[in-house]
C-alpha cells in the first residue's frame, strides 16, 4: 500500500471555544500538530494560550468544538485518562511537589507506567539533558532555582513516555543562560523525534525550535504558518501588538 503523503495529524483541535463566565477565552481554535513536529503557540498575554493547552490535558472544558488525538476523541475526558493515551503537560509556574525531593518528583511522573526497564533508561535519558537533576536527586524540589525546577518538569513530564509533549512557557523565571540550556534540550528531544506543542511569549525562541506556529489573538488563529515565514513577516508583530492591520 502507498504510504499517505499527509498523514493525519496526531493532535487536531477544531473549532475550539471556552468561556470562563462572561470571558470568551477561546472563541473557535482550530491547530493542528502532526507527529515529529515542534508547534509554537505564540501570543501576547491574554490571548489563550495557556487555556488552549489546559483544555487540551482536560483541565478546562470546552464550551464547544474538537479535540481529537491519535484519531480518538479526547474533549472533556478526565485529566488521568488523557496522560495515559499519552499527553504529557509541563505546566506554566512548574507545579513541582516543593516538600518532595527531586527523585520523587521524577518517580511521579512515571506513576503510570509499568515498565521498570523503561522507567529506568528514560530516567538515564533526562539526566543526559539535565545532568543538575541527578546532582539534586535527593534535593527538595522547593529549594531549586527557578531554571533548575523547570528542567525537573519537563523531566517529570517526559516520565509519563508522552506521545505529545504540552510545554507552557518553559522559559518563564529562568536566567537567560538556562533559558538557552533549556532549549538545546528541548532541540535534542525534536532531534529524538518528540512531537511538541510550545506556548511560549519569548517568540524569537519559540520561532527557532518550532517547525510552525499560530498566533493568538484574543481568543483566535490570527496568522499561522511555517516557523522561517513567520519570523520574516510583520504582521506578528502587529498581532501582538494588537495593532490595527
Ligand atoms: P498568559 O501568558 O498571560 O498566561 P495566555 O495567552 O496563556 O496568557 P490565558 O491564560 O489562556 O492566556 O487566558 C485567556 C483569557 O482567559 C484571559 O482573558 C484570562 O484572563 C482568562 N482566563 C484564563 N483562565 C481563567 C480562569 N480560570 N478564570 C477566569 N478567566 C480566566
Amino acid at each position: 500500500m502507498l504510504e499517505s503523503i499527509s498523514p493525519a495529524p496526531l493532535l487536531a483541535i477544531d473549532g475550539l471555544e471556552v468561556n470562563f463566565g462572561a470571558v470568551r477565552a477561546l472563541k473557535g481554535v482550530s491547530l493542528d500538530v502532526h507527529q515529529g513536529e515542534v508547534v509554537a503557540l505564540v501570543g501576547a498575554n491574554g490571548a489563550g494560550k495557556s487555556t488552549t493547552l489546559r483544555t487540551v490535558s482536560g483541565l478546562n472544558r470546552p464550551k464547544a468544538g474538537r479535540i481529537a488525538f491519535a484519531g480518538q476523541s479526547i474533549a472533556a475526558r478526565p485529566p488521568a485518562e488523557i496522560v495515559s493515551l499519552g499527553i504529557s503537560h509541563a505546566p506554566e509556574g512548574r507545579r513541582l511537589f516543593g516538600g518532595l525531593t527531586v527523585a520523587d518528583n521524577l518517580r511521579l511522573g512515571a506513576c503510570t507506567r509499568r515498565d521498570r526497564d523503561g522507567v529506568a533508561r528514560d530516567q538515564d535519558r533526562m539526566f543526559a539533558l539535565f545532568p543538575i537533576l541527578k546532582q539534586r536527586l535527593s534535593q527538595l524540589a522547593g529549594t531549586l532555582s527557578g531554571g533548575e525546577q523547570q528542567q525537573l518538569a519537563l523531566a517529570r513530564a517526559m516520565m509519563a513516555a508522552p506521545r505529545l509533549l504540552l510545554l507552557d512557557e518553559p522559559s518563564l523565571g529562568v536566567a537567560p543562560l538556562l533559558v538557552r540550556h533549556i532549549f538545546e534540550a528541548l532541540a535534542e528531544l525534536k532531534r529524538q523525534g518528540m512531537t511538541m506543542l510550545l506556548v511560549e511569549q519569548n517568540i524569537a525562541i519559540a520561532l527557532d525550535l518550532a517547525d510552525r506556529a499560530y498566533v493568538l489573538r484574543t481568543g483566535r488563529v490570527v496568522l499561522s504558518g511555517r516557523s522561517a515565514e513567520l519570523t520574516a513577516n510583520d504582521k506578528v508583530a502587529q498581532a501582538y501588538l494588537g495593532a490595527d492591520e
